[in-house]
């Protein structure tokens, strides 16, 4: 028997499935999906079953090491849609395969050195990750002669969690008075029978020694059991009623869960039109259905408050998936899903991979958030894997935003989408958005980053002991050290950005690679003493309001201070219980949070995401002022919000004060369409990055050359040119995009120039849906 298996191996210059023999042993079990330890080459890697059958065409074929699985990893519809990713996306299907599944289960590798004498005899016994990259080239070389053997080592991270369970053998047992510790333990057995061993300790003081004496006695049998972690058992468990769905919201659930609906909705809902709820309902239906159920969220609004609902609605049936968990809880929740102990999955972008096997519903909220695109290989996007896994699973997919990407809006408007529109929000008015001119501001003398009017309405709320929410769109609020005698600015010496200083920590850091030094005293080129932060931080923001409203009690929400784990929901905790009366952030406050006593939200730099070189930077800010604006008055209170920006005649930010999705909507697609951008092209962006600028631009070059040969009216070649980011980690790069009309051949060329490059010293990297540049 023959077993068909893709290969985790980086160096692999084919993507194709490698036969290997399977024991005899291994016969009667094993299936498609299950992962395997296979030689080769050197070394022992991981793989997985793609399919088996009765011989090779091949002589020689190896075996397979071991296997991992009891049960597959992959289901059938998993292996498949791996096959689909690499197809589209262009990357191997180990690659595809590998992102699915948590880190936990991502099996690597290790190499022991086995060496008995000659000159590598001092590496015998050391794991080769252990050692230089020079050193392994070395004795990769010699175990290929023969001198050297590498026995595989793996490393498998510890995950499970196990627990002991303790039962009582004799009824009725005494002790002795020395023996006082056993009896407590004893009686707390009996009075807890199902209290498990990590809580008995706690409670009674009883060591493992206590324990042990008991069992060798006889009184007691201890057995070890897996426990689940739950990372959010400390959420409250209120008592659920459900909400009577307005005519508009049951409308949108009774299409998006008639019998046997297959398609794709848009549903189009200003903030607090009740999409959440819709959410809620479609999902109790499929679930009354007996089929199960996927939420995806960005990662950003998979706030408690989010889950509470959800953990609500469903009870334990629900699994949540984020950056946020541990390894192991991840692991956990990721066993739950696999082994079918629950039907609704919340997640990010990752959790589109659950292991369900009878999804009746996959719901993208907030559809037109970047973090839904996949930035390294697979470079997937979420809403593409959905609607594959939909037409596996004959089941409908939702996209839920009150600011829908352009592309998805057209779509709807062609009938491609079903339009389902919410236009009122629930129990209420959307707030009415004031622009204030900046100009104006510093005519009048105020030199301060906050206007009259915004100051006056933050100290009405504090009066009135309501909340405001004030945003500082990032892009308006970066920092960089420069040297005032010869105007140097301090970069990363690993990438073309400026190094931001952290006051908190005194250091300064670069945030694309993570280099770090300390601030020096003296400018580096000059040794002026003149060297100095400039620009503003989100920390200058706060003082200065500090200063200018004494009585604010201010929450500050930035990556400084949410970079520890649980942070992020500790402070909306805080805001929550009204411990301070001003929520101050970046990019990370506008979306999902839900507090009924913010009646202000303020926007400081609106337009500053204006200026970046992205064709969609018009479509984002229009989408950050439209959400951040409607975390204003979500309760009984009416809510305001006010918009500084220097560019008030701009049609985003008109359209955005009008609430006006249409009129943007328009107006925006005639400029792509002049500018020959998305939705009427699409895109294909190849990132060649080598070590030295002119191998990177050499080889981009000759790319865009190839690529010329297929240009027509519907296929356009550009560049090659700098990337955004033209240094990055060490390496130069370059880009060259191409635009087409969505010729299926367009794959086939650019697959084509990939495989001619496996062996090159270049990086080559192509994007079929680039989403954000850099
Ligand atoms: P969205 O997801 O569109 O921003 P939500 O679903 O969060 O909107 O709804 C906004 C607020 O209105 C929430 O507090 C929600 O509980 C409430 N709400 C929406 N629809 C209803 C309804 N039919 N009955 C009761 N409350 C509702
Ligand atoms: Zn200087
Ligand atoms: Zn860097």
């Amino acid at each position: 028997m023959i077993a068909e298996v893709i290969v985790d191996v980086a160096a692999a210059t084919v993507d194709r499935p490698f036969d290997y023999a399977v024991p005899e042993l291994w016969q009667e079990l094993i299936v498609p999906g299950m992962r395997v330890e296979v030689p080769f080459g050197p070394r022992a890697l991981l793989g997985i079953v793609v399919g088996t059958k009765a011989t090779s065409d091949l002589t020689n074929v190896k075996s397979i090491v071991r296997v991992l699985d009891e049960t597959p990893t992959y289901t059938q519809e998993l292996l498949e849609l791996s096959a689909y990713l690499s197809e589209t996306t262009l990357c191997f299907q180990a690659t595809a395969l590998l992102a699915m599944l948590p880190a936990a289960l991502k099996v690597s590798y290790d190499k022991l050195v086995i060496v008995e004498s000659g000159p590598l005899r001092a590496y015998h016994g050391k794991k080769m990750s252990q050692l230089p990259t020079e050193v392994q080239q070395i004795i990769l070389t010699a175990a290929k002669q023969a001198d050297v053997t590498l026995q595989p080592v793996i490393r498998e991270k510890k995950t499970s969690k196990t627990d002991k369970r303790i039962h009582l053998l004799e009824e009725q047992a005494t002790f002795t008075k020395q023996a006082s510790q056993q009896a407590a333990l004893y009686s707390y057995i009996e009075e807890f029978p199902n209290a498990l061993w990590s809580e008995i300790k706690q409670a009674t003081g009883a060591t493992s020694a206590t324990l042990n004496a008991l069992e060798k006695k006889g009184i007691i049998e201890v057995e070890t059991i897996d426990v689940r972690r739950n990372p959010y058992e400390h959420l409250v468990q209120d008592i659920f009623v459900p909400s009577s769905l307005t005519e508009k919201q049951q409308e949108a659930v009774s299409a998006i869960t008639a019998e046997a609906e297959t398609g794709t909705f848009l549903l189009h809902g200003v903030t607090g039109s009740g999409k959440t709820e819709v959410y809620l309902e479609s999902i109790h239906a499929q679930l009354e259905r007996g089929r199960q159920a996927i939420l995806l969220v960005p990662e950003i609004s998979l706030t408690p408050m989010m889950v509470k609902r959800f953990k609500r609605r469903f009870g334990e049936r629900v699994a949540v998936l984020h950056s946020g968990l541990s390894l192991g809880e991840k692991y956990d929740e990721w066993r739950k899903i696999a082994q079918g102990e629950v039907d609704v999955v919340v997640g990010a972008r990752s959790a589109v991979f659950a292991p369900l096997t009878n999804i009746g519903i996959i719901i993208l909220d907030e559809e037109h958030e970047t973090t839904y695109k996949q930035e390294e290989n697979p470079r997937y996007h979420t809403r593409d894997v959905a609607k594959w896994r939909a037409t596996y699973h004959r089941c409908p997919v939702v996209l839920g935003s009150a600011t829908p990407l352009l592309e998805t809006y057209a779509r709807a408007q062609k009938g491609v989408y079903r339009y389902l529109p919410l236009r009122e929000r629930f129990g209420g008015e959307l707030p009415p958005v004031d622009i204030v001119d900046m100009r104006k501001e510093l005519e009048r003398g105020n030199r301060t980053p906050f206007s009259l009017a915004l100051i006056e309405g933050i100290k009405e709320r504090i009066e009135r002991g309501e909340q405001t929410v004030l945003l500082l769109n990032r892009r308006g609020y970066t920092t960089f050290v420069l040297c005032r005698d010869c105007g140097e600015t301090l970069q990363c010496p690993h990438c073309a950005v400026n190094l931001t200083y952290h006051q908190h920590e005194d250091r300064l850091k670069c945030h694309y690679c993570g280099f770090e030094a300390a601030m020096p005293k003296t400018c580096p080129s000059c040794e002026s003493t003149k060297i100095r932060q400039f620009g503003t931080g989100t920390q200058k923001i706060e003082e200065e309001l500090a200063h200018l409203i004494p009585e604010a009690r201010i929450i500050r929400m930035d990556q400084d201070t949410t970079s520890r784990k649980g942070a992020h929901e500790k402070l909306l905790d805080a805001f929550e219980r009204k411990e301070g009366n001003i929520l101050l952030g970046t990019q990370m406050i506008a979306k999902g949070l839900d507090f009924p006593n913010v009646t202000l939200v303020g926007v400081l730099a609106a337009d500053a995401t204006l200026g970046i070189p992205d064709f969609r930077a018009s479509e984002r800010t229009f989408q950050l002022i439209t959400q951040v604006s409607g975390r204003a008055g979500r309760g009984q209170l009416a809510g305001q919000s006010i918009i500084q920006t220097y560019n008030p005649e701009h049609y985003v930010i008109q359209t955005a004060k009008q609430h006006d999705f249409e009129t943007f909507y328009k107006r925006e697609m005639q400029l792509r369409k002049l500018g020959g951008h998305p939705p009427f092209w699409f895109l294909g962006l190849i990132t060649v990055s080598a070590t030295h600028p002119l191998e990177a631009q050499a080889e981009a070059q000759q790319i865009a050359s190839e690529l010329r040969a297929f240009e027509s009216e519907d296929l356009v070649v550009n560049g090659p040119f700098d990337a955004p980011l033209a240094r990055l980690k060490n390496m130069y790069r370059q880009q060259v995009l191409i635009k087409h009309k969505g010729q299926e051949d367009v794959r086939t060329h650019l697959r084509d120039i990939l495989a001619r490059r496996q062996k090159s010293k270049t990086q080559v990297a192509i994007d079929l849906n680039p989403f954000v540049f850099m």
